[in-house]
């Protein structure tokens, strides 16, 4: 596995290897952005993007612009030496791990995220976050020009905003989206994970068996999203809640749920750690 910290010197490697293979086309480029502290989440999007491509590249690199002020850029967990091991392991071709000044200078174009889908959601409690990924994602899609990325489904409002990015400036990557790895008792895996308490972490069981509540009343042909939203509610308990949404796949409110184009999202606070997650019906 090659590791590259240089955004050209990546594109040079890349270029290299497709003109390797000489007038036969060039090999498909699966590509794996992540913030590091990889776990089973992140490598289920590296074993896709294997299936899928012919040469696989995962990105480590904790982007400061998407964290607010006050949020948990300094103490994100780190796990570098691990995070190398874990992509050797998987089979990465190519392990990008830039710096904050090879990513970033100063007086920067930035993009921002859309009015409306940018500032619902993560995006009302976390103005700017959005702007932020959408910046880094854009970057790392301009250096690795991949055939496919993949994103996870757990992040559905990110997936939704790449996805429109991509298409709305005509970008030639597909965007391929994952399912979300979950722990054996439902706690979708997050690099967050680790702020949680043993008494926090029971806490947070509370999420998925929300929405495996919403989902078993689906299940029973409730459809009503006030009354889902409602049973949500009470599962979710006295956790602090930020928003529990019934939404269809453009991230519009639904009345009803509809089989095949829904997304229920909930995000909470656990102690001081912002859980989100959802399921797609
Ligand atoms: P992060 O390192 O948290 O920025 O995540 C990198 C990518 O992994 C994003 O596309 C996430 O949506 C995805 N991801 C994070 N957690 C999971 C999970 N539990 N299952 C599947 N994908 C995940």
């Amino acid at each position: 596995m090659k590791i590259i910290s240089s955004p050209l010197e990546l594109k040079e490697y890349l270029k290299g290897e497709n003109n390797s293979i000489g007038f036969q086309g060039s090999k498909s480029i699966g590509f794996v952005p992540t913030m590091g502290a990889l776990h089973q989440g992140h490598i289920s999007l590296i074993k896709k993007a294997k299936e899928q491509n012919e040469l696989v590249v995962v990105s480590i690199f904790l982007n400061p612009t998407q964290f607010l002020k006050g949020e948990d850029l300094d103490k994100y967990p780190k796990k570098d030496e691990a995070d190398k091991k874990i992509c050797k392991l998987s089979g990465v071709d190519v392990l990008f791990f830039p710096h904050v000044e090879d990513i970033y200078g100063t007086d920067e174009v930035t993009l921002s995220a859309p009015n409306v889908r940018g500032y619902v959601l993560e995006g009302n409690s976390r103005p700017s976050h959005f702007n932020g990924v959408l910046t880094v994602v854009m970057k790392l899609l301009n250096i690795v020009t991949p055939t496919r990325a993949y994103f996870g489904k757990k992040d559905a409002q990110q997936l939704n905003l790449i996805s429109l990015m991509v298409k709305q400036l005509f970008m030639n990557t597909q965007i391929v989206p994952v399912d979300t790895v979950r722990e054996s008792d439902g706690l979708a895996l997050s690099s967050r994970n680790v702020y949680l308490s043993s008494k926090e972490r029971v806490e947070a069981l509370k999420v998925s068996s929300s929405l495996r509540a919403a989902s078993s009343m689906v299940g029973k042909n409730i459809l009503d999203s006030k009354e889902i939203v409602k049973e949500m509610r009470k599962s979710l308990g006295d956790l602090e809640i930020f928003y529990v949404e019934v939404l269809n796949l453009d991230f519009e409110q639904l009345l009803h749920v509809e089989i095949g184009n829904t997304i229920i999202l909930v995000e909470v606070r656990v102690g001081t750690t912002r859980l989100l997650d959802n399921i797609w019906l």
